[in-house]
């Protein structure tokens, strides 16, 4: 680091109190910048964040924007009662709604080309079918639509159609956010990692011993955030995903879901397929904030595409990368103010998507509330 006296000039610049500081620039921190500062025009609002971009999951994950498989929601029924998880898909649906009508679906690569969960055994195929009324039930109370899950067949597997699901390019989710923040006026110091906070006095302190403060701060760390508040328990676990080369006649060119959300895949413009989770397989391993690539897993998923899917011959990985995603102990984020000043956003497990921005939107109220 650059060892200099502050200049007299820079001191009048930089030693000032931000009326926000939000601490993390993933589509969570992001979303909560552009509300606070749209309802707020002449508050300063800086975003701080350790990457170059924003390096945690929301430029890292698989862009399905989604509500919840009969699978999922049939794993949820095991750990929360019916009321959250009615919410839940209440704050998802309605989160995409608010996603895309923020910035657009052409901008975000928004399209809705059929979503199916997909079964290899049959008697797990009709214990979900059980469950369809009541999941059908869930979505009527939550947003209003009907008979979200029909039963079917898709590519010779019994299936369950998913009406509404669609994807979206994370990259330019995240890229047309960054624009709007810039637009509005929010200030962003990136490559900076917050080495503490003090939640008492709205107060960071910086790994290179910059120090700045602010009225509020809003802490949007995800899975990092254990790291700098200890008593927020939000555990991390890696998802691992890769993308191929073109496929010619690929027949998977939908959004699928398979095993209770832990394995997802779905077409990738010109003609790529791509395929992640399989988090099941090793999940102490897994529970980590390092990135990296789980031999297990990787292989396993090869096995997966080439045996369960059945890709044709000769396809290819293109790209493979993992991200980080931030569980809490049940599947309900947090959202709480955790001093008078401080508020916390944090553990939207591989729900992020949908609920980011909405989770955002609900932080840049809170902290002034
Ligand atoms: C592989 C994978 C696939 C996924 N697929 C989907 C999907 O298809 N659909 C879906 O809805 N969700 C999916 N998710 C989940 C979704 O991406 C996340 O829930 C969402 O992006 C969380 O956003 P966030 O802003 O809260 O956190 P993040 O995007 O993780 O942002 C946190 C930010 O905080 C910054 N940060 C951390 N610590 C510090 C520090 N000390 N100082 C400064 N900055 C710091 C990080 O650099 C990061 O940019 C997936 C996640 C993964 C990993």
């Amino acid at each position: 680091m650059i060892q200099a006296n502050r200049s007299f000039w820079e001191s009048e610049l930089y030693d000032r109190t931000f009326d926000l500081i939000i601490v993390g620039a993933g589509l969570t921190g992001q979303s909560t910048a552009y509300f606070y500062k749209k309802n707020n025009p002449n508050a300063s609002v800086m975003v701080i964040d350790r990457g170059f971009f924003p390096i945690g999951a929301s430029t890292r994950n698989a862009g399905f924007a989604c509500f919840g498989s009969v699978t999922e929601h049939m794993a949820d029924m095991k750990i929360e009662e019916e009321s959250k998880i009615i919410d839940r898909i209440r704050r998802r649906f309605h989160g995409l709604k608010l996603l895309r009508s923020t910035l657009g679906d052409e901008n975000i690569g928004y399209r809705e080309p059929g979503a199916f969960e997909i079964f290899t055994d049959q008697k797990v195929y009709e214990k979900a079918l059980d469950h369809l009324d009541t999941c059908n039930r869930w979505l009527k109370e939550a947003a209003g639509v009907e008979e979200v899950y029909q039963a079917t067949e898709h590519n010779g597997f019994p299936s369950i159609s998913i009406k509404y699901e669609g994807c979206l390019h994370p990259g330019k989710m995240m890229r047309t956010l960054y624009e709007k923040n810039l637009k509005l006026g929010v200030e962003f110091r990136w490559q900076s990692q917050v080495e503490k906070i003090d939640k008492n006095n709205a107060y960071v302190l910086l790994e290179n011993g910059i120090e700045l403060r602010s009225n509020k701060l809003i802490v949007a760390t995800n899975s990092f955030t254990a790291k700098l508040l200890q008593d927020v328990d939000i555990k991390p676990g890696r998802g691992f995903v890769f993308v191929t080369k073109p496929i010619e006649n690929l027949r998977w060119k939908g959004t699928y879901h398979f095993y209770a959300g832990y394995y997802y895949f779905r077409g990738v413009v010109g003609n790529r397929f791509l395929l992640g989770g399989a988090r099941s397989l090793d999940i102490d391993v897994e529970t980590t904030n390092e990135f990296g690539k789980n031999d297990k897993i990787k292989n396993h998923l090869l096995s997966f595409a080439n045996e369960v899917l059945e890709l044709s011959d000769g396809w290819e990985i293109e790209t493979e990368w993992s991200g980080i995603m931030g569980f809490t102990s049940t599947k309900s984020p947090i959202l709480k103010m955790i001093s008078d000043n401080t508020a916390v956003v944090a553990g939207l497990s591989g729900m992020g998507v949908a609920l980011g921005m909405q989770l955002g939107k609900e932080a840049s109220v809170i902290v002034d509330s």
